[in-house]
């Protein structure tokens, strides 16, 4: 006789959810957290204040989640964003929904949703013991016999294995997951950082970091090919880029530096005018302050601390009076303007990566009940399924709708 029906590895968001919903279903429920706090990367997302899910609907939800999003339609139909912000509600917390469909705490706090989480599954009465590493799962005829605990063999039937990714390691999701799930014969896509800052050659973003610029539109080139762009808020740092269209932007960026293949990332600083509106707005400006200097005028097209940067980029003697500019030259602007180039030398750690891209093959879990396809009893719940998405609470109700997903299916 097992003591326990089920035994939930990890103790994020996934593993909380999964082990609250089979109690919930009256199992009986280990929770085993590998670090002495369960929820620690729950309570850094969204800068502390946890941007708890998004309001799209699930037809447009699963446009935001790659390489598969369809395969979370099950997950999402038996739990989704307004389940949990339900959930959260009945536990004290109230949301509040911003832009982008974001939906946060109103008191602006990612303890008091972690706290009500916990509140939820200890009065369901799981069982939770932190620090416990769990280094080996057991199985007998393809079904699952029991796990290894910080050296020690725990019998059980049903394990839902929910350890997270490999971002962030110091809060505990360091890939382990992968390699249990490796040893007893699953498939692990390719694992590697996503929604993570950028690299570039040269120094012009080191020059302007700390700068913020919002409504920019960014795209990624190449050779010659546009194969992607956002519109939004980015950041200038020491090394180069990051802000959110930047770390979406990362997705398709990551891929091609694995490639080899030289990237570029365009800024286009007026997205709001095309080039004949941008060229009439120049040439009013050059007219309107003939008299002035060049580099006096700057000013009125871009934020100041970028001006002397973009002088230095453009490579026009500033000191020449605005009806001095040639119309060869006004191009120039115009151009640099709408195409400010940085060329993409690297990407940054797993450390500095929202989130984890890859991890254990979708063909080889059951969608309608996250079961493993290959041993019987052993389920898998967030990050660590590869599946993946952009920022905007997308990857939180991941991990929320696979872990009640996984739960509820113990008791079938
Ligand atoms: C800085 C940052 C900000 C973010 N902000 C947001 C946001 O605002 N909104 C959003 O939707 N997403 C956000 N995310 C992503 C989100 O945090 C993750 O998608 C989510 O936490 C995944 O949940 P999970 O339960 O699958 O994994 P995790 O939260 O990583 O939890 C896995 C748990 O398993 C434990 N574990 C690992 N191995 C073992 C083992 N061998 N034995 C026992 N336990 C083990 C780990 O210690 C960890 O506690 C953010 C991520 C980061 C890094």
């Amino acid at each position: 006789m097992n003591k326990y029906d089920v035994i939930v590895v990890g103790g994020g968001p996934a593993g909380l959810v999964a082990a609250g919903r089979a109690a919930e279903l009256g199992a009986k429920v280990l929770l085993l957290e590998k670090i002495r706090q369960t929820g620690r990367k729950l309570l850094i997302t969204g800068k502390g204040r946890c941007n708890i899910t998004n309001d799209a609907q699930i037809s447009e939800f699963i446009t935001h989640v790659y390489p598969n999003g369809k395969f979370l339609r099950s997950a999402f139909s038996s739990f989704f964003s307004y389940d949990i912000i339900e959930l959260l509600k009945r536990y004290g917390v109230e949301s509040t929904l911003e832009r982008g469909g974001r939906y946060f705490p109103e008191s602006n706090s990612s303890a008091d949703v972690l706290n009500a989480l916990l509140r939820w599954v200890k009065e369901q009465n799981v069982e939770i013991q932190c620090g416990k590493r769990v280094e080996n799962i057991k199985k007998e005829n393809n079904a699952i016999k029991g796990l290894v605990v910080n050296g020690q063999e725990i019998a059980a039937s049903k394990v839902i294995l929910a350890t997270g990714g490999c971002s962030y390691p110091a809060t505990g999701s360091d890939g382990d997951g992968f390699i249990l799930a490796k040893e007893v014969g699953h498939t692990i896509e390719k694992v590697r950082p996503a929604l993570v800052p950028l690299e570039t050659k040269g120094d012009t973003a080191q020059k302007l970091q700390g700068l913020n610029l919002k409504n920019v539109m960014a795209s990624v080139w190449v050779n010659n090919k546009k194969l992607g762009e956002d519109f939004g808020e980015m950041i200038f740092t020491h090394f180069g880029l990051s802000g959110p269209i930047i770390l979406t932007l990362s997705r398709i960026v990551v891929d091609e530096i694995d490639k080899q293949n030289d990237v570029k990332i365009q800024i286009d600083l007026k997205p709001a005018l095309d080039e004949q509106k941008l060229d009439n707005r120049l040439i009013r400006d050059l007219n309107e302050h003939g008299k002035k200097k060049l580099g006096n005028i700057f000013k009125y097209w871009l934020p100041s601390t970028m001006v002397p940067v973009f002088i230095e980029l453009l490579g026009i003697n500033p000191e020449k009076e605005c009806h001095q500019v040639s119309s060869k030259e006004r191009k120039q602007i115009r151009h640099l303007l709408k195409n400010l180039p940085f060329y993409v030398s690297g990407y940054g750690s797993f450390k500095e990566a929202i989130i984890t891209a890859g991890g254990i093959s979708t063909k080889e879990i059951n969608s309608k009940t996250m079961e493993s396809k290959l041993i019987s009893g052993l389920y898998f719940a967030g990050e660590m399924i590869d599946l993946d998405a952009e920022t905007g609470g997308y990857n939180l109700q991941i991990a929320y709708s696979t872990g009640w997903l996984a739960g509820s299916s113990i008791k079938k």
